[in-house]
């Protein structure tokens, strides 16, 4: 009996990406429990900190908001609001500015027009269209032997790859922003400050993680939509 070519050996592919993104996962809870627990010198809760930091920089069009949830923190370019969760807004803990001052990093980089920022943003939509359609578009294409379906399908994965790898960029560079307005601001010692930048450095290796996941998944894709060839020339 022919197997169906989808739960073949580059299901391993999959685990592999899943593991990492597990384990980068695992880092960025860990700092941040860790470094939830360190209070900077200086006392002022995140929310306050980062309103400050952003004046500071020329940017007070910025709305400050409150989310459920942990590590849901996010800064959204299509309102200029920047949401702080509950245990990061009232925190004055280096963890909590860290996180904080790197949302603020990506309300610079909507200020400055930056680049990437905006290529991401105005991907979103095909991409949220893409990456749903592309695998029943390519499981189509592999059980009516179809080929054109199939590139569609790996085509409209390729669009959720690029967008894991244009959010590296962006997010490095928030957090590069977040570390220089803390030490420019004055608002944490050297101590506190390189604890900031493991929390963030951990948090950046997720995204790092899901790139690679994503890519590994495309490499798949295409693992087996040769392996269908090869079966077929037989
Ligand atoms: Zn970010």
């Amino acid at each position: 009996m022919r197997m169906y070519p989808i739960g073949d050996w580059t299901y391993l592919l999959v685990i592999i990406g899943l593991g990492i993104g597990m384990a980068a996962q695992y880092g960025v809870k860990r700092a941040y429990r860790e470094f939830s627990q360190v209070a900077t010198q200086q006392g002022m809760p995140a929310s306050a900190v980062v309103m400050d930091l952003l004046r500071q920089n020329g940017n007070s069009s910025v709305s400050l908001a409150r989310i459920g949830g942990e590590l849901t923190d996010n800064y959204n370019p299509q309102n200029n609001t920047l949401s702080l969760s509950d245990a990061v807004f009232h925190s004055n803990s280096v963890a909590a500015l860290a996180i904080a001052a790197h949302e603020a990093g990506h309300a610079m980089q909507h200020m400055e027009g930056y680049v990437p920022l905006q290529v991401r943003s105005f991907s979103v939509p095909a991409v949220q269209i893409g990456s749903q359609a592309a695998i029943p578009i390519f499981i189509a294409g592999l059980i009516f032997s179809f080929r054109p379906l199939v590139f569609v399908g790996i085509g409209l994965f390729a669009l959720s790859v690029f967008f894991a790898l244009i959010t590296l960029p962006v997010e490095f560079d928030a957090s590069r922003r977040g570390l220089r307005m803390l030490s420019d601001g004055g608002c944490l010692s050297e101590s506190e400050l390189s604890g900031a930048k493991k929390v963030l450095r951990s948090a950046a290796l997720t995204y790092v993680a899901s790139a690679l996941a994503s890519l590994l998944n495309l490499v798949r894709l295409i693992l087996i939509a040769q392996g269908g060839s090869r079966r077929r020339r037989r």
